[in-house]
């Protein structure tokens, strides 16, 4: 496609596509896991880099290529380097970038497993990480060391959706010299581009809203090309690519990205307002609502508040897992970023394996929980849960 100034909308559906000599309409799925060469002479150009082409889907695969230039149109990057799920881009994204004796900066209100990766694999390998608040930019200030060589948040935060500040901590960053990564999976690049806002490295588990149905795993780092070598030369070495197959799925969610995320974030607004007026709910955090901290940030940083909501039941954990049991239509499951809403105890899930004091620390009790609001219609989603409310 060409460089024209194209709206999201339209990127979403026509841009990185590669037709084959059979000129279909649908991106193709090429399955295959090897190319073949016209001679060895061009086998020899092909490996030392002389020729583009494909080699080995390890490397590209032209379904994976198409989904990158899809997603990088929509980050506004110059490279996007496809993953095998979302933690295999955080992990790519850190063995590319990062070496022993090296310190990350992070926030302390991030996805699970990825408080793991810095607090187990990547210490193992010298590299320590500070977690700090993500929403006091002091903090982040304040943790810098000399060789302080990554900045990594995600905003919103799951579960509690705070919202960093992406502008202020990028100026911190480039202060620096340290990237900036950012994990756009709430937002995805319909709602908010962190490269725009001064981040250097958007982080997507594509699993999400990317796909939006819930059936493929995958992930990807952007930036520009100068960061993403080493990142792609990892994954190119060590293998957690992405499959053709699930890229090709990839590929079709995208086209609805946009109608999707519009509908989940109109549904959860609806739903975080009628979960303030229950009594036994003791606090909802969304940010598309003026009681959110960073409400205000949030209109500045996004274009709404997204399909995300969490809230405090009065009771703790008994009374929490009371209202999860009782539901009939909502999915208990911790997946999110599906058509069909998600309700899920980060206590007891998502955050069970990292320590209670941290996770006091974080804010997370034991009372919360988390719905990631689908495309049903609102009042049947309310009515699940004011069964157990
Ligand atoms: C799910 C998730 C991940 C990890 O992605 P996978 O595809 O499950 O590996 C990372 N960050 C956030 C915010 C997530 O929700």
């Amino acid at each position: 496609m060409s460089e024209e100034n194209y709206q999201p909308e339209t990127l979403a559906l026509r841009a990185g596509g590669v037709q084959s000599q059979f000129h279909e309409h649908s991106e193709a799925l090429f399955l295959t896991s090897s190319f073949t060469f016209d001679s060895a002479e061009q086998a020899s150009r092909r490996f030392i880099g002389e020729e583009p082409g494909n080699i080995y889907s390890r490397f590209t695969n032209p379904t994976v290529t198409m989904f990158e230039q899809r997603l990088a149109a929509l980050e506004g990057a110059e490279q996007c380097v496809a993953t095998a799920s979302g933690m295999s881009a955080i992990l790519a994204c850190c063995m590319g970038l990062l070496k022993a004796g090296d310190h990350v900066i992070a926030s302390q209100s991030i996805f699970g497993s990825t408080v793991n990766l810095f607090n187990t694999v990547l210490k193992k390998f010298g590299v320590e990480t500070t977690f700090v608040s993500a929403t006091d930019v002091r903090e982040w200030q304040a943790a810098v060391r000399p060789n302080t060589k990554l900045f990594f948040l995600e905003t919103p935060s799951n579960p509690l959706t705070e919202v960093s500040d992406i502008a202020a901590i990028a100026a911190v960053a480039k202060a620096c010299g340290a990237p900036l990564a950012v994990d756009n999976c709430f937002c995805t690049p319909i709602l908010q581009r962190p490269l725009e806002l001064g981040a250097d490295i958007v982080i997507h588990s594509a699993t999400k809203y990317i796909d939006g149905q819930g059936r493929v795993l995958g992930g990807a780092v952007l930036g520009s090309r100068k960061l993403m070598e080493p990142v792609y030369g990892f994954l190119r070495t060590t293998g957690p690519t992405m499959s053709a197959f699930n890229a090709w799925v990839f590929l079709k969610g995208i086209e609805t990205l946009k109608l999707r995320m519009e509908a989940h974030s109109a549904n959860a607004l609806q739903l975080a307002q009628w979960l303030e007026q229950q009594p036994n709910v003791a606090r909802v955090f969304y940010p598309g609502l003026p009681s959110h901290p960073q409400h205000a940030l949030a209109l500045k940083q996004q274009k709404t508040g997204g399909g995300i909501v969490a809230f405090e039941v009065k009771g703790g954990k008994a009374a929490a897992w009371r209202v999860i049991d009782s539901t009939r239509l909502l999915s208990i499951t911790a997946n999110l970023g599906d058509t069909k809403s998600t309700i899920t105890h980060p206590a007891t899930t998502t955050h069970a394996r990292i320590s209670p004091e941290a996770r006091a620390a974080a804010g997370i009790g034991d009372g919360l929980i988390r719905i990631a609001v689908g495309l049903e219609a609102v009042v049947d989603i309310q009515n699940d849960l004011a069964r157990g409310l």
